[in-house]
């Protein structure tokens, strides 16, 4: 059966790919099997857009991805959780080229989603579109690329903190925050998404308790 769908963040609106070993980026402290492991990579993604100028390049990529890992390693930090590019992990994440939203019939884009049961890990995506597309909407004025670049990142990985979230708490209902500051905020249609600082609402808490 397949685990039922638990969230589509946002209605709206060069490939990093590590040959080799698994990367980590975030060990957890301790090394017991309460630790939650967390795989997140990138596809192989490319995006343009009329005001970002010329497309993404890999190098710009590497620096979108780095950003957006070292926002997961901020957001979950004092948590027993292990984060690497891992497949195999119990929770995964893509990053992909864009997303359609599985459970309307319309031709809908959606920036994130997951599928997880409790207790068993869970599996998601979160699209490079919507979010890039969302850094550049969203940018002030006289934002130059390389701001929008790192927003680009931002926004990814912030939408993976979201999705990671909904997957180690499968039936919490973290959209209930109407904090736009806040990770569980339910759209990434917002300018905090990208610019700014986010926080922790009422997930901290829950995921403290299920984790720890
Ligand atoms: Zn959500």
């Amino acid at each position: 059966m397949r685990p039922p769908l638990v969230s589509a963040q946002g209605i709206a609106v060069a490939c990093a790919l590590l040959a080799g070993g698994a990367s980590y980026w975030v060990l957890a402290e301790r090394s017991d099997t309460h630790v939650a492991d967390a795989g997140f990579w990138f596809e192989d993604v490319k995006f343009a857009s009329p005001r970002l100028g010329a497309p993404v390049t890999s190098a710009e990529i590497e620096t979108i991805a780095r950003v957006a890992r070292s926002e997961l390693a901020k957001a979950f930090q004092g948590l027993p959780i292990t984060l690497s590019d891992r497949r195999d992990a119990t929770y995964r994440l893509r990053v992909v080229q864009r997303l359609r939203d599985q459970r309307l019939r319309r031709d809908l884009e959606i920036a994130g989603e997951s599928r997880a049961v409790s207790g068993f890990g869970g599996q998601g995506a979160v699209s490079f579109d919507f979010l890039a597309s969302g850094a550049v909407a969203y940018a002030p004025v006289n934002a130059d690329r390389a701001s929008m670049i790192e927003a680009i990142g931002r926004g990814i990985g912030r939408s993976a903190v979201h999705e990671f979230t909904h997957q180690f708490l499968p039936t919490a209902p973290i959209h209930d925050s109407t904090d736009a500051q806040s990770y569980e905020y339910q759209s990434a249609a917002r300018s905090e998404q990208y610019y700014g600082e986010l926080r922790w609402n009422l997930a901290w808490p829950l995921l403290q308790r299920r984790l720890n």
